[in-house]
């Protein structure tokens, strides 16, 4: 008889390993002296693995190969084990699982347009706010990623795309989506620490500009108040599913901690502190949310305000009993918020065949 083969190892405890990535530049100096390297030096380093995209200290010939191995081995440790990596849309979508230290499960997704290159990825090992609807909210929460976890989900695609390991040629990640596995406002201070190192331009970081972030929340109220201060100009996108608080009880559980009244208070406090236009994501589903009457109460919510719908056809989870709206339904949704004067578009469901969309893979892995 043949055993099943045990693919995945159990979980581990403990945090994941420091790693240069989890480090400000200020950080990367220190840590650099505490293995007896000249603080001048973080500098080099920064600039091989942020603007080089060198993830080979062998190749870093300006240090000593005595330095190279003492930072390979104490900050550069292995956070992501690449588990599984799907292609689609002839190449242009590449899903990602990775293993983590703990043996925990993530996602990163990257997409490739005709004009840009956006990257979706995770904040946490699972998700604690257990909409029904979503496929990471069905296994419960893991454990929150540190800073180094979620910058290095980033840093693989800018590493894949700068060495044309991506079909369409060399090209450059441009928006950077917290739409993966996780609630990012429930892991708040590795949040805000993982965009300031991808907004900060090289060597301390990335570089990216902070207008192609897109922060995804379920709507947890103080933690959107604190994000309207950080002074970074990223959107906001609130997952709102419903226009009324009886139906968003039930689709966004944590609606009955802050209701849709107090959600939309601070979404309109983040427009008028950062003057960015916050998005409004709606997952259409099948005679639960997509009904005209839902698209006029949606519209009295947001006439006036600095908004975009972002409509989402559902993306059935296995086994659910819900799915994605009849064509004749999304249209009349859609028109309903136009003529309204509500900006609207449909997002388009890339990789939902390698189960790419919305954290099945992880799941069926
Ligand atoms: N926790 C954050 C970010 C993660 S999910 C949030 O809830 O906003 C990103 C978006 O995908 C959210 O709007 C979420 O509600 C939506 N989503 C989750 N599962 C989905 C599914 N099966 N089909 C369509 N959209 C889904």
């Amino acid at each position: 008889m043949e055993l099943p083969l045990l693919v995945f190892d159990p979980p581990k405890r403990g945090k994941p390993p420091r790693h240069l990535s989890d480090m400000t530049a200020q950080e990367r100096k220190e840590a650099l002296a505490e293995l007896g390297i000249p603080a001048f030096r973080a500098d080099q380093v920064s600039r091989h693995w942020f603007a080089r995209l060198s993830d080979d200290p062998s190749h870093w010939t300006d240090l000593s190969a005595h330095d190279r191995d003492a930072i390979a081995s104490a900050l550069l440790p292995e956070l992501l084990k690449p588990v599984k990596r799907v292609t689609c849309d002839e190449g242009t979508t590449v899903k990602n699982v990775w293993q983590l230290h703990d043996n925990a499960l993530v996602e990163s997704v990257l997409m490739r347009y005709p004009d840009r290159v956006t990257m979706c990825v995770s904040s946490q090992a699972g998700c604690g706010m257990n909409c029904p609807f979503c496929a990471t909210g069905q296994a419960g929460l893991t454990r929150n990623l540190s800073t180094a976890e979620i910058v290095e989900q980033v840093m693989d695609g800018a590493r894949q795309l700068a060495q044309g390991k991506v079909a369409g040629g060399p090209g450059r990640v441009g928006n950077v989506v917290f739409m993966g596995m996780g609630e990012p406002l429930a892991n708040y201070t590795p949040l805000i620490r993982a965009i300031r190192t991808l907004i900060a331009p090289a060597p301390a970081g990335l570089g990216l500009s902070g207008r192609g972030i897109t922060v995804s929340t379920v709507g947890l109220v103080p933690r959107m108040r604190d994000l309207a201060g950080e002074g970074m100009p990223i959107t906001l996108a609130v997952s709102l599913h419903a226009p009324d608080d009886e139906l968003r009880n039930e689709l966004v559980p944590v609606n009955t901690r802050w209701p849709i009244d107090e959600v939309l208070d601070a979404a309109w406090e983040y427009t008028e502190r950062t003057k960015r236009r916050v998005s409004i994501e709606y997952a259409l589903i099948r005679d639960i949310n997509d009904q005209e009457e839902r698209a006029e109460l949606l519209s009295r919510l947001l006439i006036g305000r600095l908004v975009h719908v972002n409509l989402i056809p559902l993306n059935p989870t296995p086994g659910s009993k819900w799915t994605a709206s009849r064509p004749e339904s999304q249209r009349a949704f859609v028109n309903r918020l136009r003529v309204n004067g509500v900006p609207v578009t449909v997002r388009d469901t890339r990789g939902s065949e390698i189960d790419g969309a919305c954290g099945q893979l992880a799941a069926a892995t």
